[in-house]
């Protein structure tokens, strides 16, 4: 071992070991050693005894993968590049040909683009059901329901469903019943304990996250989760997800858990600038309607009380207006043009508060009967003073009249 660059890369110094300090170290691979072929030929990649190559984890993403079932109360978790592909691999792992899907009308909207592509070309059907209304969930279930995606609050509109009383129909017809908890991030209520009484009696059977949004917390980072209480149904989404190859960066997993120590305070932070805004604008006579689970009147409050209410901080950072039908499009554009501290994009749960003006009806079968009519525009919630926010607000909605 002469050369220079062969001493540099078979180099014998390594550092003592015992290093302490507040965030883990990263550990990135593609390659993983092995001492001599027989651990090579033994060592077994499915459960996290050792390691055997990137794909299927490291220190830095076992780490996550632990502490995320922590934050949801679960025991197993598959960590993947979005939380759209936490979406993809639970439908991909679980629906066959002949199979059916059934996803709430106000869910995810990619979630839906999935089934009405991928899924319907490989022969799996899907229907969407009312969120309010858990007589119509039922009655879609059939001989061929697999997979009932839940999702509390809905996107963009936020109602908020009978979670329980969605779970319990899925216990009843024996179909998996799988929740996108990106709004509630574990923190707005126990997915894996409905009932809140610990014991567990009432759980969703999966539960998928964004960590794009609150976990990471910046902006910054696209990644997934899947967590599960169930080994057998963990191991059916994890020999999906490796045949996939649906690996995470590691840079982007330190990313996310450097971010994490913090989600409960930025999550309860945003909650509350979230419910003061929404109250303001609800006293504002250009909103004809403002949806946010925790105001009374909101469509679901009261299933969002019976779920969330014991919680501290229980409402995530998202509310939307619906803009007075005689505001015509160009003003309400106008208004989100105007906005100076709120940026136009999508996504959320960083520290900039968004806007997204929707067209809500290209999103929905039908107009939903529990919304006024009128143009949506949605906010989050960022972490800047709400006095500031309140006061960009006003001074848009001066642009817009
Ligand atoms: C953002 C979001 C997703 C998708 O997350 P990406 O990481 O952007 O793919 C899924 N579900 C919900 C409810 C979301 O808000």
């Amino acid at each position: 071992m002469s050369e220079i660059s062969t001493r540099l890369i078979h180099h014998p110094y390594s550092p003592p070991e015992g290093f302490a300090a507040p965030q883990p170290g990263i550990h990135k691979a593609s390659t993983v050693f092995f001492a001599n072929v027989a651990a090579m030929r033994t060592r077994e990649w499915k459960d996290k005894s050792g390691y055997t190559y990137g794909l299927h984890g490291t220190p830095t993403t076992f780490l996550l993968e632990e502490r995320l079932c922590t934050l949801e109360g679960g025991l197993q978790c598959l960590l993947v590049p979005s939380g759209l592909a936490a979406i993809a691999n639970v439908a991909l792992a679980l629906l066959k040909t002949g199979d059916e899907v059934l996803i709430p009308d106000n869910a995810y909207g990619p979630n839906k683009t999935l089934a009405e592509g991928e899924l319907m070309a490989w022969g799996i059907t899907h229907q969407f059901y009312d969120a309010m209304n858990p007589a119509d969930l039922a009655q879609k279930i059939s001989a061929k329901t697999r997979l009932v995606w839940l999702e509390a609050a809905g996107s963009v509109t936020l109602e908020f469903p009978d979670l329980r009383e969605q779970v319990r129909i899925c216990r009843q017809h024996k179909v998996t019943a799988a929740l996108d908890n990106t709004w509630g991030a574990g923190l707005a209520f126990r997915p894996f304990d409905l009932d809140g009484d610990g014991s567990g009696s009432l759980a969703v059977d999966i539960s998928v996250q964004a960590l794009t949004k609150y976990p990471s917390g910046g902006g910054d980072v696209l990644m997934g989760s899947i967590v599960t209480r169930e080994p057998a149904l963990h191991m059916k989404i994890k020999l999906t997800h490796m045949r996939l190859g649906l690996g995470v960066a590691a840079n982007d997993t330190e990313t996310v858990l450097r971010s994490l120590p913090s989600i409960e305070l930025r999550y309860g932070a945003q909650d509350a600038a979230a419910r003061e805004l929404a109250l303001w604008c609800q006293a504002r006579p250009e909103f004809a309607q403002v949806l946010h689970p925790a105001l009374p009147g909101s469509p679901g409050h009261e299933h969002w009380r019976a779920l969330c209410r014991h919680e501290a901080g229980g409402a995530a950072s998202l509310f939307s207006v619906l803009i007075d039908a005689r505001y015509g499009s160009a003003q309400v554009d106008a208004f989100c043009d105007a906005l100076r501290l709120f940026k136009l994009g999508y996504s959320w749960g960083g520290p900039i508060s968004l806007v997204v003006p929707y067209e809500l009806e290209s999103m929905r079968t039908a107009w939903p009967a529990h919304l006024a009519r009128g143009t949506l525009v949605r906010f989050a919630i960022g972490l800047e003073a709400v006095a500031d926010l309140q006061a960009d607000l006003a001074q848009a909605l001066q642009a817009m009249a």
